[in-house]
C-alpha cells in the first residue's frame, strides 16, 4: 500500500515538475540538418538559415528603433537593442558560438522593419561612423562575409526619391563601405535567376540536393525552369513601392521547399489589378512549397487568392510587428479550404493584443501566438519538425513542437 502510493507520488512529481530551461533546450544541430530560425523581437524580420554544411545565413535585422501602442512589445526586454538581441541569439544557436561568422546576409528590401531604423538619436559606431540599428548593430558584433541586397534600382536618391529612404540608405551604405574596407566583407547586389549566388560554401559537394534559387528582385522574376529572367515589372524612370523591390528565395533540401520574400505584395488595393501584383506575377515562380513566411507581416494587402492556390502551404509562418497584421481577409484566405485542400497549420512570432481581440473566433487557427518558430529539416529534407522557443527569456527554452512531411 505505501509502496503504490510512493510510487503514485514520484510519478506524479516526475510528470509535473518543471523542466528547467537547460534540460529543455533545442536539440543542437548537427551536419546534414537544415535549420531555419525565425526570431522574434517583437521589431520587425530577422531570420536565420543554418544550412546542412554549416554555412550561415541571415535574412534581415530589423529595428524600428521608436515607441508606439500599436507595435508589439520589444522581447525579451529592453535591456538590449532589437539588433543586439538578434545577434545574441545567433551566437546561442551558431555551431560556432561567440565565434561565429556569417558568411551571408540578405537583406530584402530598405524598410526599417528589415534593416533598423537610423536616426540622430542612434548611437554611432566609433570605429566605422555609422549608425547602429538592425543590420548595422549585428553586423558590427558578428563578422559578415558577404552582405546581397537589391542595389540601387528605382531608388534614386535626388528630390523625386523617397525622402525617408535617403538617410536610411545613406548610413546602411556607410556600414558596407567601412566593412568592405575594414573588415573584407564582400558585397553584390542580388541576382535574379541564380542557383549559386547562395550556397553552402563549407561543404558544397557533399550536399547537391540543398539549392537556393534567387526568385525575384527589384521587380525582375526568374523564369521557372531555368536562370533566366522572365518578368520585368517595372520600366527606367518609374519610382515603385519600395515593397514591390523586395527580394526573394525558395530554399530547397531534397523535397523540402521553403518560400520567403519580404513584403511584396498582392492586392491591387490603390486601383491596380490583383493579377499584375508582385505575388500573382511570382507565385508560378514560387510554386507549391511546404513552408511559406507571410509577404508583408500578413499586412492586408497580402496573400492574394492565385497566390495562395499556387503555394499551398503546409505551414504559414507570420512575422508580425503591429497592430495591422495580420489582416482578417488575409486570414480567412490562407485558411480557405476553398483555395487549397488539406490541413495547414499557422504560426507568428507575436500577435498584437488588440488585433487578437478583433479577429476573435479566427484566432483559433494559430498554432501557436509567441516566440522563436525553428524549422528543422532532417537530412535527405523528407522529414521536419517546427519549434517554439520560448521569447520571454535569454535561455529560450523549448515551448512546443510539431513534425511533418515533407510534399
Ligand atoms: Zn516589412
Amino acid at each position: 500500500m505505501h509502496t503504490t502510493r510512493y510510487s503514485l507520488i514520484l510519478i506524479l512529481t516526475l510528470l509535473f515538475s518543471p523542466l528547467s530551461a537547460q534540460d529543455n533546450q533545442l536539440p543542437p544541430w548537427e551536419k546534414g540538418d537544415l535549420d531555419i530560425h525565425f526570431i522574434s523581437t517583437g521589431r520587425g524580420n530577422s531570420t536565420f538559415v543554418l544550412m546542412p554544411d554549416g554555412t550561415t545565413l541571415l535574412i534581415d535585422a530589423g529595428d524600428l528603433n521608436s515607441e508606439s501602442e500599436r507595435y508589439t512589445p520589444p522581447v525579451p526586454d529592453r535591456s538590449k537593442t532589437p539588433g543586439q538581441w538578434i545577434a545574441d541569439y545567433i551566437q546561442q544557436f551558431h555551431p560556432e558560438k561567440k565565434n561565429g561568422t556569417l558568411d551571408y546576409v540578405l537583406v530584402t528590401h530598405y524598410h526599417d522593419d528589415h534593416i533598423g531604423n537610423f536616426t540622430p538619436q542612434s548611437k554611432t559606431d566609433i570605429k566605422g561612423g555609422y549608425k547602429l540599428s538592425g543590420i548595422t548593430e549585428v553586423g558590427s558584433i558578428i563578422p559578415i562575409r558577404k552582405l546581397i541586397d537589391s542595389g540601387s534600382d528605382f531608388r534614386p536618391l535626388g528630390e523625386k526619391g523617397n525622402s525617408y529612404l535617403i538617410g536610411q540608405l545613406e548610413e546602411y551604405r556607410k556600414f558596407i563601405r567601412f566593412q568592405e574596407k575594414t573588415n573584407g566583407m564582400a558585397y553584390e547586389k542580388f541576382r535574379v535567376g541564380s542557383l549559386s549566388q547562395i550556397k553552402p560554401v563549407k561543404d558544397h559537394a557533399a550536399y547537391p540536393d540543398f539549392v537556393v534559387k534567387n526568385l525575384f528582385s527589384n521587380g525582375e522574376i526568374a523564369a521557372v525552369s531555368d536562370s533566366t529572367i522572365a518578368i520585368r515589372k517595372f520600366k527606367e524612370g518609374d519610382l515603385p513601392p519600395e515593397n514591390d523591390l523586395s527580394s526573394g528565395i525558395r530554399i530547397s533540401y531534397g523535397a523540402f521547399d521553403f518560400y520567403t520574400g519580404g513584403d511584396i505584395p498582392g492586392i491591387g488595393h490603390t486601383g491596380a489589378p490583383d493579377n499584375e501584383s508582385m505575388e500573382s506575377l511570382a507565385a508560378p515562380v514560387i510554386g507549391n512549397v511546404d513552408v511559406a513566411t507571410l509577404n508583408h507581416h500578413g499586412n492586408r494587402n497580402s496573400q492574394n487568392e492565385f497566390y495562395v492556390r499556387t503555394l499551398q502551404p503546409r505551414v504559414w509562418i507570420g512575422q508580425n510587428w503591429t497592430i495591422r497584421h495580420p489582416g482578417e481577409e488575409v486570414l480567412r484566405r490562407i485558411m480557405s479550404p476553398y483555395l487549397y485542400p488539406g490541413e495547414r497549420d499557422l504560426f507568428t512570432n507575436a500577435l498584437h493584443p488588440v488585433n487578437e481581440s478583433y479577429l476573435g473566433d479566427l484566432v483559433k487557427h494559430y498554432k501557436s501566438k509567441k516566440g522563436h518558430i525553428v524549422i528543422r529539416v532532417y537530412p535527405g529534407g523528407d522529414r521536419y519538425d517546427l519549434f517554439i522557443l520560448d521569447d520571454s527569456s535569454a535561455e529560450r527554452p523549448v515551448v512546443g513542437s510539431y513534425s511533418y512531411k515533407s510534399k
